[in-house]
Formats: structure tokens, C-alpha cells, sequence
């Protein structure tokens, strides 16, 4: 198995049930996969090649950190991507089981634009923390400090805003019927299926391709059936005769062994955007009938 990312440093902080920090840990591995740094990486991590040489190998220091974390804990991180980089880590050194998935955590970047921003995309760590005027008073980028600033920012979230919206990592994906997960936030429903062996089988799915009203569960009736803008995503719009129009979205996710599982959430949307739904699908067709008299 390749390591795409190896960590290097595992810094965290733990906070009690007023969201306070109550404990810090820090660890630096040694690398064993990669002996090098990449100059890019050395300077966004502040960094170098002889201060990891001190560092513990890996499944020691995951061990200790999962010690350090107790029985009864879940994650929060500043995006997605640390806790697929531990698993995969985990994953390479045959621990995935320190940590069984699905994964329930909170996601502060997603907490931070619910509750700050109009849009979706992504901030950084230092503009939430200049947004919400928190003092700067350590380097970013290396992991105690950015835990440090993560934990401030989400201590400024609004309980019901971070309860209602917990996020879930499936890099584990479900792998049987039974292990399929259905969630139920406020306004939509995500489901995220078993795998499959092609991107043909999981979309010909009866439940991945079923769009229910994330309201009232009914199934709804299809106005614009499902489509694809690439090979990854798909979308359609149903009505439910009691709750309107709802969007459907499917995103075609590919294991580390090649196979395929679909996130689907279906939410409440209104006429104007299930009209551009449409629009795109028609201008998506007339593209794809212009390629095909062209070839
Ligand atoms: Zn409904």
C-alpha cells in the first residue's frame, strides 16, 4: 500500500463539555516512509529534517495520543482531511482499529462558514481566526498551535449550530446492506451506500438512485431524472406533493482498493433553483450532441 501522506506531527488539545482546554498533547514522528521533507512542506510546517530525527516512530506515538484521548471522546478538526490522513497512516501500519469507522466529528471550518459566511468554500485557519479577532500570538501551521486556534474558533460556535451540524468521516465506508448510513440533518438527508465493484453498479442502485423527502420520508416523484456534469457527480430534482422541490446530488466516491460507494443527499430547494437544475442539464445534453456530430 502507498502512503500518500505520512504524518509527522500530532498535535492536539482536549476540551471539557464547555469547550474549554483542559489538556494538550504533541508529538513529532520520525519518518520511516519518506526521508526527506519537501522544501514547499519545510516551509509551510516551519519544520526541517533534524528536528523529526528526534521524533518516535509512529505507532508509538499514535498509541500514546489514543491513550492520551480516553475511552469517551470525539474528534473536532479544522477540515476533513486529518482525519482521513490518520486513518490511512493507521491504515499503513495495520492499526486501523484503534479507530472503527464511520467516524462522527465536528468539522470547525464547516461550523465556522454555517455560522459566519454566506458561501461554502473553504476558509483558512487564519482568516477565521482574524474574522472572529482572536488574539495571534503563535506561528501557524504547526499542529499544537492550530489546534490551539481550532479549539478558540469553535468555542465561538453556537451550541445548536454544532450539534445539529456533526460531520461524518467514511473513509471506513460502509461495505454491506446493513452498514449503510442514513442521517437526518434539519433541511436534508445524506446516505452513504455500501460498495460496489463499478460506478454503473452503485448509480443502477435502487436506493442510491430513490430520492425520499428528507421531511416527511415519502418517496418523492422525479422531475428531472438523475445526470451526470462529470463522472463524479450527478444530480435530479424530485417534488414531494407536500414539501416541493427537492434536489438530489450524488458524489461517486472510489475506495483505496478501487471500488465505489455514493454520498446522495436530497434537500429542500424552490422553483428558480430546480429551473437552473434544468437549464444546466439542458445545456449539458446540447454539449455532448455537439461532440458526438463532431466525431
Ligand atoms: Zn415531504
Amino acid at each position: 500500500m502507498r502512503l500518500p501522506f505520512e504524518i509527522i506531527e500530532i498535535g492536539a488539545v482536549k476540551l471539557n463539555s464547555s469547550r474549554e482546554i483542559v489538556d494538550e498533547f504533541h508529538g513529532i514522528v520520525k519518518p520511516q516512509v519518506y526521508h526527506w521533507i519537501h522544501s514547499h512542506t519545510r516551509e509551510i510546517i516551519h519544520m526541517d529534517y533534524r528536528s523529526l530525527a528526534n521524533g518516535m516512530p509512529f505507532p508509538d506515538l499514535v498509541y500514546r495520543f489514543f491513550q492520551w484521548c480516553g475511552g469517551d471522546y470525539r474528534f473536532c478538526s479544522w477540515g476533513n482531511q486529518d482525519l482521513l490522513e490518520l486513518q490511512r497512516n493507521l491504515k499503513y501500519y495495520d492499526m486501523e482499529e484503534m479507530l472503527p469507522g464511520p467516524i462522527e466529528y465536528y468539522d470547525i471550518q464547516k461550523l465556522f462558514n454555517l455560522q459566519y459566511e454566506d458561501d461554502s468554500s473553504r476558509k483558512s485557519l487564519e482568516y477565521a481566526v482574524d474574522f472572529l479577532k482572536i488574539k495571534k500570538n503563535e506561528t501557524f501551521h504547526r499542529a499544537l498551535a492550530d489546534a490551539r486556534y481550532a479549539a478558540k474558533i469553535f468555542g465561538k460556535i453556537e451550541e445548536e449550530c454544532i450539534h445539529r451540524n456533526f460531520s461524518i468521516d467514511v473513509y471506513q465506508n460502509p461495505k454491506c446492506k446493513n452498514e449503510e448510513i442514513h442521517i437526518y440533518y434539519e433541511d436534508y438527508e445524506k446516505y452513504i451506500s455500501r460498495e460496489f465493484q463499478s460506478k454503473e453498479a452503485a448509480t443502477g442502485d435502487r436506493e442510491v438512485s430513490s430520492t425520499r423527502c428528507p421531511l416527511c420520508h415519502k418517496p418523492a416523484k422525479k422531475k428531472i431524472r438523475w445526470f451526470s456534469v462529470n463522472s463524479r457527480n450527478y444530480f435530479s430534482v424530485s417534488t414531494c406533493p407536500e414539501h416541493g422541490y427537492l434536489k438530489g446530488k450524488v458524489r461517486m466516491k472510489k475506495t483505496d482498493e478501487g471500488k465505489f460507494y455514493a454520498v446522495k443527499t436530497v434537500s429542500l430547494t424552490d422553483a428558480n433553483d430546480a429551473k437552473k437544475i434544468r437549464e444546466k442539464k439542458e445545456l449539458l445534453c446540447a454539449k455532448r450532441r455537439l461532440h458526438k456530430k463532431s466525431t
